[in-house]
């Protein structure tokens, strides 16, 4: 129904609408051989609670403004790659983003030899731009491509994901810039995107990622290398409820503890030592709900069209 890149690009929006930033909320997935090894938001340092940061960011002097403290999105992309293991992956990698990369991060994916960039907008500070392109493209080698954004089915792959239609708000209120935004989507809420994008892919008929206790996304489709120590007591998130071979391997992962974002049909039998909670109810749709509101938020900052 999608490309593997537009489900990219919905889950780096999606990963955008968990920022707290009034002002700008940026999301960034790195792609390696088409699996998601890192994803990031713009956000605080760790050990910083980012529902409580003020986030000025100007009017005060540097030290007191968000500036010096916001890690951006593309370098949690890449801290969370490393730490789920996939280090050695993200020479190469691709990475999946609303805004063209600022000189600081160019810098730092420049270092760290990724090999393609596809993004929607551009830097409008020249000066910035220019520095991006010499550390990315130039020197970099990186090739890139800037995309628009063909929002045509994502209604459809939202309402099949919440199982019923929903209700977008087209008005929005404005931001205390200073202060942390309310209006973000949880961590359950970016999973079942997540997993509902990336089965919105034709190959893909189920997407299943283990997520351990940090919330950290560990794997998709349970066929990494990873080792098990990184999968004691985590939960997973799945499409539809997953097949006998898949429901083994979560059971070898040591998950036990599972949500399924659309019904199907499914032998209870074969999942009775395993805590289901079953999205095709009201709580779904109203984590879709929520979803689809930011999600049209978010694009329409980037391209000024709604959903
Ligand atoms: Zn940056």
């Amino acid at each position: 129904m999608i490309s593997k890149t537009d489900a990219a690009m919905y889950i780096a929006l999606s990963a955008a609408a968990r920022s707290k930033d009034a002002r700008r909320q940026v999301g960034a997935v790195l792609l390696s051989d088409d699996f998601i090894i890192g994803i990031g938001y713009n956000g605080t340092p760790r050990g910083v609670d980012d529902k409580t940061f003020t986030w000025p960011k100007s009017g005060v002097p540097l030290y007191d403004t968000k500036h010096p403290y916001v890690i951006h999105a593309e370098e949690n992309a890449l801290e969370n790659a490393r730490k789920r293991g996939f280090q050695d992956s993200i020479k190469g990698s691709t990475l999946i983003l609303p805004y063209r990369p600022c000189p600081s991060c160019s810098k730092q994916l420049h270092q760290a030899n990724i090999g393609h960039l596809v993004y929607l907008l551009d830097y409008s500070k020249q000066d910035d731009l220019i520095i991006s392109k010499r550390l990315l493209e130039e020197w970099g080698g990186v090739s890139s491509e800037k995309v628009s954004l063909n929002t045509s089915s994502l209604r459809t792959i939202l309402e099949s994901m919440a199982g019923s239609s929903l209700d977008l708000a087209t008005i929005f209120v404005d931001y205390d810039l200073n202060k942390s935004r309310s209006d973000y989507i949880s961590f359950e809420q970016f999973f079942s995107a997540h997993v509902g994008f990336h089965s919105a892919v034709d190959s893909i008929d189920n997407s299943i990622i283990c997520v351990n206790e940090e919330n950290r996304v560990m794997e998709e489709l349970l066929d990494s290398q990873l080792p098990s120590r990184f999968h004691p007591h985590s939960f997973a998130f799945a499409a539809f409820y997953p097949s006998g071979d898949q429901i083994d391997a979560l059971r070898k992962k040591g998950v036990y503890q599972l949500n399924i974002i659309r019904e199907n049909h499914a032998t209870e039998e074969m999942y009775k030592d395993m805590k289901i909670t079953s999205f095709s109810s009201e709580r779904n749709q109203k984590n879709m709900s929520a979803l689809a509101n930011n999600l049209n938020r978010i694009i329409h900052s980037y391209t000024s069209q709604y959903l």
